[in-house]
């Protein structure tokens, strides 16, 4: 490891003294220092190591310094550092025309920002343009980034401070089995009142004032919350009746996170516009965009796009995500993913709910997990409260401490644990991790 003790004091003397932090009241936080880091792991100035099953902010798809993204970023620098949008560059659009590839049938255009909330305000932005309509629905329990409309369009905490910076949008809730809004007993009847649901929400907010509805293929950060069977087919349904523009928000579950280039085509969905960022290009390099259906795509042929971004499609940025295209397909990165998550995760997290009282459930697919604690499996009443802050967070919090003491950094968001780990972590690694957590959440048994 490249370890620098000597270094450590001023990092965090820099840090602590300069670097004003995201989400954070300043003087309550204590950043790590990190030194280095390589695939699934990374390490402080003193050494000390740690299994990195958060993917930083799931966004890390393919590790700490990949040496074939690394490679790519150094041989771009060499060749053209930068150079504005308006010009053509052969690493923009190699990475426009392979990502399109991918997305499938009836997507042949991407418009790239720096970013996933700027890909959202983008894409919410096209489909007022073409719908000629304003509002915008979108879930409790989602996270869409930090701008104006996107942290609107958010359905958790992060937005209450924030508003109402985009009074154009309205929430309604998803599928969630688990803690089923519509108290029903089996999937397909949570499938079916969650798509009552949302057309009685499109009926009473006006089908003739709703532009777009945006939801996360795959809900991350606010519970990995799969959707079930049918559910997706059915917003797309309504969609098309009411002629609102279908975004699906892939930041953080495309480009492999569940096993698919993009998660909705693991469930029989197709969208209208797809959002993306994180995993393109692991986030070496700031990058995001838009994926275009050719039907909206068209609208803009003669019409000129009113939005820019002097980085759009940045060559950096760009030759890292032709890299990812590289990586992906010689190395079986989505079949790996599946198996995986099939063979290794999903056996030994059903294991690790039997064994621990505070586990209510474990849901997920690919390498995306969630393990739900509570206090009684009964009631599933929440271990800790929504929204848990301080001494109300607690036993979470000492599940995460210990799993960091045992050498693994783990996601942990109110009541849950994620298991996100970069796609290319070896098998012994997902099983050391996995044990890990095992013994961390006996934390949790604890405060029952
Ligand atoms: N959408 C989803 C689903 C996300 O998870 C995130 C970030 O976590 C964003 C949007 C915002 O992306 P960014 O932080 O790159 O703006």
């Amino acid at each position: 490891l490249d370890v620098r003790p000597d270094l450590e004091a001023q990092v965090r003397a820099d840090d602590r003294g300069h670097v004003f932090h995201s989400w954070s009241a300043q003087a309550l936080i204590d950043p790590l220092p990190v030194a280095g880091g390589e695939g699934a792991t990374f390490w402080d100035y003193a050494g000390t190591a740690y299994l990195d099953f958060s993917s930083q902010l799931v966004n890390l798809n393919l590790g700490h310094q990949h040496p074939d993204l690394v490679a790519a970023i150094q041989q771009q620098a060499g060749r053209l550092a930068t150079i504005q949008p308006s010009m053509a560059n052969d690493v923009r659009g190699e990475l426009a025309r392979r990502i399109s590839e991918v997305a499938g049938d009836g997507f042949s255009k991407v418009f790239f920002t720096n970013g996933g909330a700027d890909a959202n305000e983008n894409a919410v932005r096209m489909a007022r343009l073409v719908t000629g309509k304003r509002k915008v629905l979108s879930m409790y329990r989602s996270y869409h980034g930090n701008t104006s409309t996107a942290i609107t369009l958010t359905g958790d905490p992060r937005r209450w401070p924030n508003e109402p910076a985009d009074g154009s949008v309205a929430h309604f809730f998803g599928p969630y089995a688990y803690r089923s809004p519509f108290h029903s007993s089996s999937p397909e009847e949570e499938t079916d009142r969650a798509l009552e649901h949302l057309e009685q929400t499109i009926i009473l907010e006006g089908a003739s004032t709703i532009g777009a509805i945006i939801l996360e293929t795959v809900v991350g950060t606010n519970g990995v919350l799969v959707p079930p069977p049918g559910y997706l087919p059915g917003v797309r349904a309504l969609c098309d009746k009411y002629g609102i523009v279908y975004i699906a928000d892939e930041v953080m579950v495309g480009f492999g996170r569940i096993g698919e280039w993009f998660a909705f085509q693991a469930f029989d969905a197709t969208p209208d516009l797809i959002t993306f960022a994180k995993g393109v290009n692991s986030g070496y390099v700031p990058l995001g965009g838009v994926v275009i259906s050719d039907r909206i795509a068209a609208h803009f042929d003669t019409v000129s796009f009113p939005g820019g971004l002097t980085y759009s499609g940045h060559p950096l940025a760009c030759a890292a995500g032709v890299a990812t295209f590289e990586v992906f397909e010689r190395d079986g990165i989505l079949e790996r993913v599946r198996d995986l998550g099939a063979r290794v995760v999903e056996p030994r997290l059903r294991a690790i709910a039997e064994r621990h009282p505070s586990v209510g459930e474990v849901r997920g697919r690919g390498l995306f997990w969630a393990i739900e604690l509570v206090r009684d499996r009964e009631t599933r009443e929440p271990l800790v409260p929504f929204n848990a802050a301080g001494a109300d967070a607690a036993p979470v919090a000492a599940v995460a401490a210990a799993c960091k003491e045992a050498g693994l950094w783990p996601f942990t968001h109110f009541n849950r644990i994620h298991v996100a780990p970069p796609l290319v972590i070896s098998e012994e690694d997902l099983v050391r991790g996995l044990d890990i957590i095992d013994a961390a959440l006996d934390a949790a048994d604890a405060a029952l």
